[in-house]
């Protein structure tokens, strides 16, 4: 077993560690062999109120933070994705400690992330208005000022991208955060913490409270002083942030939430090549993936054939230590674990056809063999609901028409994708489905200068690139009296 040294376990406020108002700890649990990593600092509304006063303060017009030129802000975020890079080691190992996921997987999600903050340090002196050449003895212009003090609570399944999608285009503008992590891996936002600390950032503009959502989420949603929440996770919990957004003040809101997105896959294409792609847009990070593609659909023509190759490949999926070089880990927790295999318990009663996997891994840890199902219909629960786990499910389909018809029968819309030697069919399925993301013989491929986020229940708002940057900017327009005809 690697050794990973925990530096930090504390609450990180206004660039300080500190125990919990409470003194209370949690335990985060390593998925692997289900013992307890660290105790950390078990943040609650007391300590959200201190970290929430410190934001404002670093937010307030005189601060350091505000007079500061917005090209400095972009050096500092420069210097972070520095350090992340220095210590990509050290964090990708914390992470892979804390979540299961491969630990070469965790080390290119650094790299990913650190040039996510360079992509906003690049824009942080770019942000300006227009101006607006108005009639009638006036001139207008618009200032792009940052929205305030935001909250930003955010998942377990790619804790340290998810840090940097949600900071990046804050500070950028100049607004201040405090970062709630998921309370199943605290540790790397936590070592986040101290890089920011290191690299110069004034205290309180990032804050980092870790804790649990009914108690120190919740508190950042209600809270008055708190101008905008941006979260990631489930639907279900980004409802209760929708509305408690809107109980004290009126928060901006930026949601990105489930899904269960469509790949569809037609019969022009290179079978063994469709499969492989279909395969990692299931399983990528154990399928905990917001955009997984988890309803696979494949015309007839091909369909035995691609049954046949996804089996192959889904068992040949190396499952284990994710400190070794495996494609699998273990499962976020017992909580999800217990989940998917309910879920594949579901497809094995509803009658689809088991093909590969199917089961628990070991009896240690939270590992599940990568499963297949073929001959799945769309009313099975399993063709209807977000599994989050190594759960692939394979279903038959005839025309155009008709899978653009399935494809869109979901209250989700994060992401599709399709798989065609044929641009018309290629482009018209891209115009018909709705969905965030439409990938094109390729899947989850993500840039930090493309919009990322939802339809319909998958989301609010978009994260990366401008309409990234734009989610964190209030507008202010500006009118000036220009008399046509002056009198001096
Ligand atoms: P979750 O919604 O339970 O938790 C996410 C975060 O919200 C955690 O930090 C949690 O503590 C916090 N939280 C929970 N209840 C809260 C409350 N009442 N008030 C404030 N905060 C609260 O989700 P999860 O189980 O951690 O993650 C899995 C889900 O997230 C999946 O449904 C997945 O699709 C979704 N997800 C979406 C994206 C995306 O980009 N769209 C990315 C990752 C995960």
């Amino acid at each position: 077993m690697v050794k990973v040294e925990v530096k930090y376990n504390k609450l990180f406020i206004n660039n300080e560690w500190t125990d919990a108002v409470s003194k209370k700890t949690f335990p985060t649990i390593n998925p692997q062999d289900e013992t307890v990593i660290a105790q950390v600092a078990e943040g609650d509304k007391a300590d959200v109120d201190i970290a929430v006063a410190a934001a404002k303060r670093a937010f307030h017009r005189y601060s350091l933070w505000r007079t500061m030129d917005a090209s400095q802000r972009g050096i500092l975020m420069n210097k972070l994705a520095d350090l992340m890079e220095a210590e990509a080691r050290y964090l990708a190992e914390l992470e892979t400690l804390d979540c299961g996921k491969p630990v070469k997987q965790a080390e290119e999600e650094v790299y990913f992330s650190a040039s996510v903050l360079r992509h906003y340090a690049g824009k942080a002196d770019k942000i300006h208005g227009n101006t607006i050449p108005a009639d009638g003895g006036v001139l207008s212009f618009t200032l792009k000022e940052p929205v305030g003090v935001c909250a930003q609570i955010i998942p377990w399944n790619y804790p340290i991208p998810m840090f940097v999608w949600k900071i990046a285009p804050a500070i950028a503008t100049g607004c201040t955060v405090v970062v709630k992590p998921a309370e199943q891996t605290p540790l790397t936002a936590l070592a986040m913490a101290a890089l920011v600390k290191d690299a110069g950032f004034p205290p309180g503009v990032i804050n980092v409270v870790p804790g649990f959502g009914p108690t120190a989420g919740a508190a950042l949603t209600h809270h008055p002083d708190v101008d905008k929440v941006a979260f990631t996770g489930s639907t279900e919990v980004g409802r209760l942030i929708m509305s408690a957004a809107s109980a004290v003040n009126l928060k901006r809101v930026t949601l990105e939430l489930g899904g269960k997105s469509p790949l569809v896959v037609f019969n022009d294409t290179d079978v063994e090549k469709a499969a492989q792609i279909a395969h990692a847009a299931a399983f990528a990070n154990g399928g905990q993936c917001c955009c997984a593609g988890t309803r696979t659909y494949v015309q007839s023509g091909i369909y035995d054939q691609f049954v046949q190759k996804a089996t192959e490949i889904a068992k040949k999926r190396s499952v284990g230590n994710p400190f070794d070089d495996v494609e699998q880990g273990p499962q976020i927790d017992k909580e999800m674990y217990g989940k998917v295999l309910g879920y594949i318990k579901a497809g094995k009663e509803g009658g689809a056809r088991l093909v590969a996997g199917g089961d628990k891994l070991g009896d240690k840890g939270y590992f599940i063999q990568p499963t297949v199902f073929a001959d799945v219909k769309d009313d099975m629960k399993i063709a209807r609901e977000e599994i989050f786990g190594p759960v692939q499910s394979i279903l038959k389909f005839d025309t155009f028409d008709e899978i653009v018809d399935r494809a869109n029968d979901t209250n989700y819309g994060l992401a599709a994708g399709v798989i065609t030697n044929d641009i018309t069919t290629a482009l018209s399925f891209v115009k018909h489905v709705r969905a965030g993301s439409v990938w094109v013989n390729t899947y989850d491929y993500v840039t930090s200068q493309t919009p990322f986020g939802g339809f319909k229940d998958s989301g609010l708002g978009r994260e990366l690139g401008e309409d990234g940057i734009s989610q964190y900017l209030e507008n202010k327009t500006v009118t000036i009296n220009v008399p046509k005809r002056p009198q001096f």
